[in-house]
């Protein structure tokens, strides 16, 4: 699973923190600039069950997959994102939801410089007649 979309992610640790889920880093392995971490993390619905999460951290990117059912389809599971959190790489921002939720929390306007500009250079290019 690359990392993307973060909706899933910001679900799923969501998730792992509802269930208290807590990761355990096992081990390392550095090659190069490459880095791979195995944590284990104690199943939330089979007590005594420990699935491993792999985490590949390399120049093309972060890619991590899970022992669990849903890891092994491919899925973004709770284990993943509480690895992925406690190695941090998953930024709080990934709790919000949406843009449009970031938004309002962060307070962001959007303000283009080049409005007025581009409405000064409309009005002019309208105002002559075109070129053949
Ligand atoms: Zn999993």
């Amino acid at each position: 699973m690359t990392v993307g979309a973060p909706t899933i992610w910001a679900r799923a640790l969501h998730r792992a923190e509802c269930h208290n889920i807590v990761a355990v880093l096992a081990s390392t392995e550095q090659r190069g600039f490459d880095e791979t971490l195995f944590y284990k993390i104690a199943s939330a619905s089979r007590p005594g069950t420990v699935h491993g999460v792999k985490i590949e951290c390399t120049a093309e990117g972060v890619r991590s997959s899970c022992t669990c059912e849903a890891g092994q389809r491919g899925s973004v599971c709770l284990h993943q994102a509480r690895a992925m959190r406690d190695a941090g790489l998953l930024p709080d921002l990934m709790l919000i939801e949406s843009i449009e939720e970031a938004k309002e929390e962060l307070r962001i306007e959007v303000v283009d410089p080049m409005a007025e500009a581009r409405k000064r250079a409309m009005a002019l290019l309208m105002g002559q007649k075109p070129v053949a």
